[in-house]
């Protein structure tokens, strides 16, 4: 009896873990030269959105990173991608009284050969829908800035130019449900 228990128990754990196991999402991240230089890696916690990000060609040192408003990366300012995300209105940043942007995040740091390989938490974001959403509306993108966020300044904590771009959008090729085209259909439509 307590073994079939134990089994049943490890399916409930299976399945669970599968449910989460469908709402990730990797963004690649460019500069402003248009170079691919890392990935975020976005996963659905059951208390926000936890992104590993794995980065190279950076100065070395901390600089700031954020989701911001519009999936736009327009280079080379990347000021398509609008201001932090902010559903609730909120001032800008995580050690401002009244703050913070959905989409503040804490400074990562780059190590001496300009590497970040870093695991960071969006408390209250989610990639279901909703307000919270960072797939809301076209999708959003996260930024890297090229100097750390003083974590109170407005409008965006002092962080100087954006240099990385990536945008989180829904749909992504990697979970797209669409079958790729078929050769022979295009041979016989040519025959015709
Ligand atoms: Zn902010």
């Amino acid at each position: 009896m307590r073994l079939r228990l134990g089994f049943l128990l490890s399916i409930v754990l299976l399945v669970s873990c599968q449910s989460t196991a469908e709402t990730t999402k990797t963004v690649d991240m460019y500069n402003t030269s248009g170079d691919m230089v890392g990935t975020a890696r976005l996963l659905e916690q059951p208390d926000g959105v936890q992104i590993k990000l794995k980065l190279e060609g950076l100065t070395p040192g901390f600089h700031g990173v954020h989701v911001h408003e519009y999936a736009k990366c327009k280079a080379p300012d990347f000021k398509t991608a609008g201001n932090h995300l902010d559903p609730e209105g909120k001032e800008h940043g995580l050690m401002h009284p009244d703050g913070a942007h959905l989409g503040d995040l804490p400074n990562i740091e780059a190590d001496a050969g300009g590497l970040v390989d870093a695991e960071l938490m969006l408390p209250g974001a989610t990639l279901k829908e909703g307000k919270m959403s960072l797939l809301r509306g076209e999708g959003t993108s996260l930024i890297v800035d090229e100097t750390q966020d003083d974590g109170v300044s407005q409008p965006s904590g002092n962080t100087g130019a954006r240099i990385l771009c990536g945008e989180i959008k829904s749909g992504n090729k990697s979970e797209s449900t669409e079958s790729p085209t078929d050769p022979t259909e295009f041979n016989e439509k040519q025959e015709e």
